[in-house]
C-alpha cells in the first residue's frame, strides 16, 4: 500500500521499521500532512524568538500568502521600522540603511584582506594566482580611495 501522491516509499519504509500497524501508520500519515499544512508559527512564537519583532505586529499578507511582521532596527540608537516576512526574520535584524552600511563595510574588510594577500605575495616575490572563474570580489567602480604609501 502505497500512495505516490503524497508519500514517498521511505515514510512507509520508517514507519514499518517502526513497527506500527496499518491502522497507526495512517493516523501517523494524517498527522504529519496537517503538520505539513498548518506549519505556520503563531505570532506569539516569532516575538518570542525574535525580540527585535514589534510586539503585536505579526499579520498574514494574503497577496503574498505569508506572515509579516514590522522590526525594529537592531543597531543601537537607531529605531527605523521595517517590514519584514517572519520567514525571513532570522537573516533581517537591521533597517535598509543599515543593512547596505553593513554590505559595505563586508565589502571594505573583503577589499582589505584582498590588499593585504597581494602585499604579501608581492612580498615573497610570487604571482597571485588568477581569479578563477565563477569568483566574485564585488568592486564598487565609484570608491576611489588610494591610499598608496
Ligand atoms: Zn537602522
Amino acid at each position: 500500500m502505497s500512495d505516490p501522491k503524497t508519500m514517498g516509499q521511505d515514510i512507509d519504509a520508517v514507519m514499518a521499521s517502526m513497527g506500527l500497524d496499518p491502522k497507526q501508520q495512517a493516523a501517523l500519515k494524517a498527522a504529519i500532512k496537517t503538520e505539513g499544512k498548518s506549519r505556520r508559527t503563531s505570532p506569539s512564537e516569532v516575538e518570542a524568538k525574535y525580540p527585535h519583532v514589534i510586539k503585536g505586529s505579526v499579520r498574514f499578507d494574503a497577496s503574498a500568502n505569508k506572515q509579516k511582521a514590522t522590526i525594529t532596527c537592531s543597531m543601537e540608537g537607531c529605531s527605523t521600522k521595517r517590514d519584514v516576512f517572519t520567514s525571513d526574520l532570522f537573516q533581517v535584524r537591521v533597517c535598509e540603511e543599515h543593512k547596505k552600511a553593513e554590505r559595505k563595510q563586508a565589502r571594505e574588510a573583503q577589499k582589505a584582506l584582498l590588499e593585504a594577500f597581494k602585499a604579501k605575495q608581492a612580498e615573497a616575490k610570487v604571482q597571485p594566482p588568477a581569479p578563477e572563474a565563477g569568483e566574485e570580489i564585488e568592486e564598487d567602480a565609484q570608491v576611489t580611495e588610494e591610499t598608496e604609501a
